[in-house]
């Protein structure tokens, strides 16, 4: 009888539960993403356009109250100086540290203005290559290195980043001659006390196994090991390989797991993490294992593209409550992408849009638009006029080339470090 683990799994992994799905980063960036500078520009114009008449929706400038929610970070700046210049406002802050969206600004937000344009999103660092260049890092000039970007994210992620690193590192692969291929399991990553880790991680063995290989005296390879435990390797798992990487990977000499620990052959979870009705309060965490395995992502690119996704749907949640329904809400989501540029000395913001809402004031459900819809409006909408000359305001000219740096497309990014096999 092939025995399970997923009795050892906190009571929101044990059921197959469905979680709300995250859009695609492959999608999303089949796109180019914009300067921040033209998307405000564009969507100024749009927001003016009849298009948005045509959409039932009164827009008065007059009453527009310029938002942002989006982390506390300097590096952001360029977000606030893009929103000043074309409106001559100053953006009202709906954000915290880390990207969150803060649902206690909206009761002042709406007195100040009864129309509220959005614009919120997570940021993430970027470092241009011609390979796709690196997510999760920028310059830090007064410090003159290189350093997180978000801070806060990759905060969240680095123990789990640790913990997973480590089992792509030690769960082996083997095919032992006349035998099927086996897999290796360190005994922490098959029952959680025997790590003394706060981040626990464990196999599924019922995707990744099946079952034991008995010990034989005769055969040397199914000699316990002391501190892990021998399996056949799963069927499903090997299916899911391609040539070269079977190849690779099921020989005798015994082979890392690496990235082929993909999302459906693990849990993991944080035991000290604050909890609310039965959940973690950081919804990010439910998340994890898809942001540390992503296929066709970095991680700090998924996970920015994560916690937008989930700050965006408790925006739109809470704007549907009763005390707003005299309010109109147009609201753009997205990812804020940082570089440092070395001859502005200055940070400088792309912006890759995953969603527009438009809720109008009388009704209680918004229109939501696809990143299609919304990079179709705005190629058609010219840039609008600025009210301040926008060198003025940024106090450098605009850095096409810093967009232009920018080599990032799906399956286009550096991953070398994961890929070795090799012990
Ligand atoms: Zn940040």
């Amino acid at each position: 009888m092939n025995r399970t683990n997923r009795d050892w799994l906190p009571s929101y992994y044990k059921t197959d539960a469905l979680l709300p799905k995250i859009p695609e980063t492959r999608a999303l960036f089949s796109f180019r993403p914009y300067l921040i500078q033209d998307f405000i520009g564009k969507s100024i114009s749009f927001l003016e356009s009849d298009e948005l008449k045509g959409m039932g929706f009164k827009y008065d400038y007059r009453r527009v109250l310029p938002c942002r929610w989006k982390c506390s970070d300097e590096s952001l700046f360029g977000v606030d100086l893009a929103i000043y210049a074309y409106t001559k406002a100053y953006p009202f802050d709906k954000g915290r540290i880390g990207g969150y969206f803060n649902p206690d600004s909206l009761g002042a937000a709406v007195h100040h203005g009864s129309i509220n344009v959005d614009v919120g999103g997570s940021h993430v660092g970027y470092l241009p290559d011609n390979d796709g260049g690196t997510f999760g890092k920028v310059w830090r000039p007064a410090e003159r290195e290189f350093s997180a970007d978000c801070g806060h994210i990759m905060a969240v992620l680095a123990p789990f980043k640790r913990v997973y690193d480590d089992a792509c590192n030690n769960i082996l692969l083997l095919k032992p001659e006349s035998e099927r291929a086996l897999v290796s399991i360190p005994n922490e990553y098959v029952q959680p006390s025997w790590s003394s880790e706060q981040i626990k991680l464990l196999v599924d063995l019922d995707k990744l196994t099946d079952g034991e290989v008995d010990y034989k005296h005769d055969l040397l390879h199914t000699h316990t090991m002391i501190g892990r435990s021998l399996f056949y390797l799963h069927k499903q798992f090997q299916d899911g390989l391609d040539e070269v990487a079977a190849q690779k990977l099921c020989t005798p000499k015994p082979k890392r797991i690496g990235r082929h620990l993909t999302h459906r052959f693990f849990n993991i979870w944080d035991t000290r993490a604050e909890m609310k009705d039965g959940m973690p309060r950081l919804r990010l965490h439910l998340y994890m294992k898809f942001m540390l395995s992503a296929r066709n992502s970095p991680p700090a690119l998924k996970a920015a593209v994560t916690n937008t996704a989930i700050e965006h749907n408790r925006l739109a949640d809470a704007v549907r409550a009763n005390t707003f329904q005299n309010y109109d809400f147009i609201s753009f989501s997205g990812i804020f992408i940082d570089q440092y540029c070395k001859e502005a000395k200055s940070y400088v913001n792309l912006f890759q849009p995953m969603g527009m809402t438009i809720k109008p004031r009388g009704q209680t459900r918004e229109r939501e638009y696809s990143p299609d819809e919304i990079h179709d409006i705005l190629e058609r909408m010219p840039l609008a006029t600025p009210k301040m000359p926008l060198e003025g305001v940024f106090g450098y000219k605009r850095p096409q080339h810093i967009l232009d740096s920018f080599t990032f497309k799906p399956g286009v990014f550096n991953r070398k470090e994961d890929l070795s096999c090799e012990i």
